[in-house]
Parts: structure tokens; C-alpha cells; sequence
């Protein structure tokens, strides 16, 4: 899917629909608002990428879609799955079948390969890739038996990436996954992440920090000290390697 619709998502056809949520964290004496009434509705096999400032509420938007952290108030909707009043065993199973996370620091086993370190999560699965076939996707089939240590920033992420999709999640989540690479490493990643997208149809959500990737996605969300400032879809995603970063 290269060309964006330029249709808003009704509420019908959403992955993920989000209505007036908020999230208070209490820092001593202190209310945090990191979320002030954020509405939304993601589609199926989008693509979105999510800017905003430090501080804004981008993490804590991706913690609660993906059943890592709980909402104050308002309400998120997995398909036909409220999660804010799911059990605690109901989103570790939404956790476990659903989602899959990649973050700015990889997360690799440094004592297990790549394939080991793929492998440890296609194991728990119910319908997973074949770890090799997902490091194939990202690149780096030359490269299965090297230990992460053995392995630049930019490959661990992608074996990363490789164990996120080996589980074949319904939903992507990336919290600012360039944000340690360097520019053309960066670009690499993007496009890895990128073309999954249009391989696998994964619903993608990623988090930047850089305005520069607002062309990347198929939609770009920007929040702002809690809400959402604008929702915009981009008629052509821009290929990352024709971003002027
Ligand atoms: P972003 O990802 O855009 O940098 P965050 O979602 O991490 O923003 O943070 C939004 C706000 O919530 C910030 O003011 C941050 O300091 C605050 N915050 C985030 N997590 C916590 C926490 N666990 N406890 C207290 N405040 C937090």
C-alpha cells in the first residue's frame, strides 16, 4: 500500500480506536497530564508516524495501545476488544497475540544469536515465521549465527525488528527506533520497517522525535503537551532513503 487514502477511517474499519483518553502520572505532590483527551482511530495496514516534542505524550500514547501501561480515563478499542476494561489476563494475552514492540535500545539477549535471540519468542507463538525466514526480511540472513556484540546498531535493530514480526503481530509499535543510529543507518531501518509494512500488512505506529519522517508514513499524527494538533494523510509515503534528514 504506497498511495494514502485521503478518506478519514470510520470508527468501523479501525484497528485501534481511541476516545478521549487521558493519563495522569502523580510525580510527588505533583499531577503529570501526559495525555489530555487524545481521539483516534487507526486503519488497518496503516502506517503512521507519530511527532512531537519531548515530553509531548508519544510514549505514553504507544504504552497504553499496547497494553503496557493503563489510561486514566477515556477509552482505547482493540477491533471489538475494550482494553481499557480488559483484565489483567486479557491484555497480557493482547500483549502476547496481538502486539509487538520495538524500542530505541534493542533489547537482545547478548548471549544468544541472532536466529537464538528470534527464536526465543517464535517458540511461545502460536502461528509464527520461522526465525530465519524473519531475519531474511530484515536483511540479515548472512549474518543468523552472529551475537548482537558481533553485530552494528543498525542490524541489532533489525534483528529486533525480525524477532517484533517473527510472532506476525496484528500491530507494530515503534518507540523513536532510529533515535540511537546514525542518519544513513537510520534510513536502513526505516525502510526495513517500511517495507514489512507493505509486505505484511502490519498495522505500524512509529514514534520520531524528527519532523524530517512526517513524509514516511501513510498518515502523520503530531501531539502536543497531551492532545493531538493535527492528523493529516500523505497522498505518496516519501521512500526513506528521499528524506532530507
Ligand atoms: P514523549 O514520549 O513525547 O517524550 P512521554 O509520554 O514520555 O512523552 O511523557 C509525557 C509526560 O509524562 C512528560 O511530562 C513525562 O515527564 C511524564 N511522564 C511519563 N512517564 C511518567 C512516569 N512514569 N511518571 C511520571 N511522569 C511521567
Amino acid at each position: 500500500m504506497t498511495a494514502a487514502s485521503a478518506a478519514r477511517p470510520s470508527p468501523a474499519e479501525a484497528v485501534l480506536s481511541v476516545r478521549e483518553l487521558t493519563k495522569t502520572y502523580r510525580a510527588g505532590e505533583v499531577d503529570v497530564r501526559a495525555l489530555r483527551g487524545v481521539d483516534l482511530d487507526i486503519t488497518s495496514g496503516e502506517l503512521v508516524v507519530i511527532l512531537g516534542p519531548s515530553g509531548s505524550g508519544k510514549s505514553t500514547l504507544l504504552n497504553i495501545l499496547g497494553g503496557l501501561e493503563t489510561a486514566t480515563t477515556g477509552s482505547v478499542f482493540y477491533r471489538n476488544q475494550n482494553l481499557t476494561r480488559a483484565s489483567e489476563k486479557q491484555l497480557t494475552e493482547y500483549r502476547r497475540e496481538s502486539v509487538a514492540f520495538v524500542f530505541q535500545f534493542y533489547n537482545l539477549i547478548p548471549s544468544l544469536t541472532a536466529l537464538e535471540n528470534v527464536a526465543l519468542v517464535t517458540d511461545i507463538a502460536s502461528n509464527p515465521m520461522k526465525p530465519d525466514e524473519a531475519l531474511d526480511r530484515v536483511g540479515l540472513s548472512d549474518r543468523i549465527h552472529h551475537f548482537p556484540s558481533q553485530l552494528s546498531g543498525g542490524q541489532q535493530q533489525r534483528v529486533a525488528i525480525a524477532r517484533a514480526i517473527a510472532r506476525r503481530p496484528d500491530l507494530l509499535l515503534c518507540d523513536e527506533p532510529t533515535g540511537a543510529l546514525d542518519v544513513e543507518t537510520g534510513v536502513l531501518v526505516m525502510e526495513v520497517i517500511e517495507r514489512l509494512n507493505s509486505e505484511l500488512g502490519t498495522t505500524t505506529l512509529i514514534i520520531t522525535h524528527n519532523a524530517a519522517m512526517a513524509g514516511l508514513g501513510d498518515r502523520v499524527l503530531r501531539l502536543a503537551d497531551g492532545l493531538v494538533v493535527s492528523d493529516e494523510h500523505n497522498e505518496q509515503r516519501v521512500p526513506p532513503h528521499d528524506i532530507r534528514w
